[in-house]
């Protein structure tokens, strides 16, 4: 997943003069340690007719979109268990597909989706899946139906899947051709899940929404530190780090990650927790587990109550290795989806009929850590003067070295009592589309309506740099106050007794970093309206001071505090301004209203 980029490395590569030759620009690796497993077992014999195509090659490239599906129709035309469904198309009009594997009879079953390419270079969940499905359908697998459905896609992010290149993830152990992070309009699935841009999201959320799996693996390969985990896992919960959803944590840290790591470790591989160093320059110095906002996938389960394991598989590891390691994963997780599906299920319906009063929009670091992992198999480094960066860089050496790491997470900063309820005014759509493409209940008033809400101004509103298609926003203050608000027929009133609160309260409310409106979906609140001339504000402010003398006071005081202001007729005249009734009452006014418990 990598969020912590070193952006200016990858815009400055995009300037590169052509490579003299491929060699010139292989990319330099850190050593790899030798690896063999019993996993390794799984793969093909050359001579099988059933190879997948990436087993064809030695688990060294992977196949591309229409190699992909020509297997999976061989396939599927192959066995009774396996079907295709299509789900909705690309920016570029790519059909996208789940394959859907399936016993009939023994009424509904649990759904256990493996997402695989969000970020398509990251593609190992999609080689994994095809020799997982053979083994199923032809392979004497078929016993992992009976209590669960596996859902495989092999490929989300389909288009950038087909900007296939050897230079797309220089810190990567193949596949020869890896995949695009971002689609083909340049947008990182795995920041669009609560605003839901692209339609590779909305058709996601369609099809999620309409399938309600019991559990969901969203399927990566991480760059970020080296150590000797091949294959790490997270969700909100592991040990006891906080969560929206508690009882869904709770089942993940007690039931899934012991299974999980357990079978891992009989195929010969060494599973680890997701983490990321609290400090890049000392890898091991500790280690976060944020939260994630609901952008990301596991930010957005934990708030839509949808369990939701993220898997990143190390990216300097081999490509057949990682594969390997995922193949285990999602076979893992769909025998326990059907074992346990009591228990899952149970901690679904507890977290789903949660009603809570208050909502944590922000966190803040704690000083001391949570856990202490006390072998941590880290690897060995060194850090060297670069000639490149003038500074000290850090130089992996390949032997094993194992640290006692302290894990921090955070605790809650800002949160926020939950309205009865949010109204959205019929004049953006295009928010109150969003709440439909989530599933968020909402009612539809037939008639204008007017309410007593709670409405945010902004202070201080500032624009910041473009991020994911959008020129978010944010303010110094949100003033809080009540007012009378008429709701034209066509608004909706968004009521926070349901099991989406949460999810309706982190795209609403006006102070979460996530929300529609840091998103800047609402940039015509940044545009005051109307203007009053200076020979009639003029006299006006004189007849206000002459007639007010706390205003007066007031006046005066910003005089000797300010005096760029005190030497600027237009503020003082627009200080004046701002306190009259002709003042464009709605600049800077967010309007979705915040209807108050009775
Ligand atoms: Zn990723």
């Amino acid at each position: 997943m990598m969020r912590h980029l070193i952006s200016t490395l990858a815009a400055a590569a995009a300037f590169l003069a052509v490579p003299a030759s491929a060699q010139d620009m292989a990319a330099p690796l850190p050593p790899l340690m030798p690896w063999s497993g019993a996993s390794e077992r799984l793969v093909a014999a050359p001579n099988d007719p059933w190879i997948t195509p990436a087993e064809a090659q030695n688990l060294e490239a992977t196949p591309s979109y229409a190699e992909t599906r020509a297997y999976i129709d061989r396939l599927v035309a192959a066995s009774p268990l396996l079907s295709i469904e299509t789900f909705g198309r690309t920016a570029q009009g790519r059909e996208l597909y789940a394959v859907r594997a399936a016993k009939p009879g023994g009424g509904r079953k649990p759904v256990l989706l493996a997402q695989a390419g969000i970020h398509s270079g990251e593609i190992d969940g999609k080689d994994a899946g095809l020799m997982l499905l053979r083994d199923i359908a032809l392979r004497g697998k078929h016993n992992l139906l009976d209590r669960a459905d596996l859902i495989l896609v092999p490929i989300f992010n389909t288009d950038g899947h087909e900007r296939a290149s050897a230079y797309n993830r220089p810190n990567q152990r193949g596949p020869r051709n890896q995949g695009w992070r971002t689609t083909a309009q340049n947008l990182n699935l795995n920041r669009d899940y609560l605003k839901a841009d692209t339609p590779e999201m909305r058709a996601m959320r369609a099809f999620i929404n309409r399938l309600d799996p019991a559990l969901i693996l969203d399927l990566h390969v991480s760059d970020g530190i080296d150590y000797q985990y091949d294959i790490t896992f997270t969700f909100p919960g592991w040990r006891g780090s906080p969560t929206h959803s508690p009882a869904i944590g709770r089942w993940l840290d007690a039931r899934y990650r012991p299974a999980v790591t357990a079978a891992l470790a009989r195929g010969g591989h060494i599973p680890g927790l997701y983490i990321e160093p609290i400090d890049p320059e000392q890898p091991y110095k500790g280690a976060a587990l944020s939260p994630d906002t609901p952008r990301f996938s596991t930010g957005y389960g934990e708030l839509a109550r949808q369990p939701t394991v993220l898997v990143e598989t190390h990216s300097l590891k081999p490509y057949r290795q990682r594969v390997l390691g995922t193949y285990l994963l999602i076979e893992e997780s769909l025998r326990l989806v059907g074992a346990e599906h009591q228990g899952l299920e149970r901690a679904i319906a507890t977290d789903r009929a949660a009603r809570p009063k208050t909502a944590v929009l922000t966190w803040k670091p704690l000083a001391t850590p949570l856990f202490t992992i006390p072998d941590f198999k880290g690897i060995a480094f060194e850090t060297y003067r670069s000639p490149a960066s003038g500074g000290n860089e850090i130089r992996w050496l390949g032997r094993p070295m194992n640290v006692s790491l302290p894990v921090f997470v955070q605790a809650p900063d800002t949160v926020v009592t939950l309205p009865a309820a949010w109204w959205v005014p019929a004049t953006k759509p295009e928010v109150i589309e969003r709440l439909r493409v989530h599933g968020i209940t909402f009612e539809t008033l037939a008639a204008p309506r007017t309410v007593t809400v709670d409405m945010v101004r902004l202070t201080e509103p500032k624009l910041g740099a473009a991020n994911e298609g959008h020129i978010p926003l944010s303010a110094k203050g949100f003033v809080h106050a009540k007012r009378n608000e008429t709701f034209p027929a066509g608004s909706v009133r968004v009521p926070s007794a349901q099991p989406l609160a949460l999810l309706a309260a982190a795209m609403l409310e006006p102070e979460s970093p996530d929300s529609l409106l840091a998103w800047n979906f609402f940039p015509e609140i940044l545009m005051r309206t109307e203007y009053i001339e200076g020979y009639v504000i003029a006299p006006l402010a004189d007849r206000m001071l002459a007639a007010d003398p706390k205003l007066r006071a007031e006046f005066e005081a910003k005089l000797k505090a300010d005096p760029k202001f005190a030497a600027d007729p237009q503020a003082r005249l627009a200080w004046f301004y701002q306190r009259t009734p002709y003042y464009d009452e709605r600049f800077l006014l967010y309007p979705v209203g915040r209807e108050l418990a009775r």
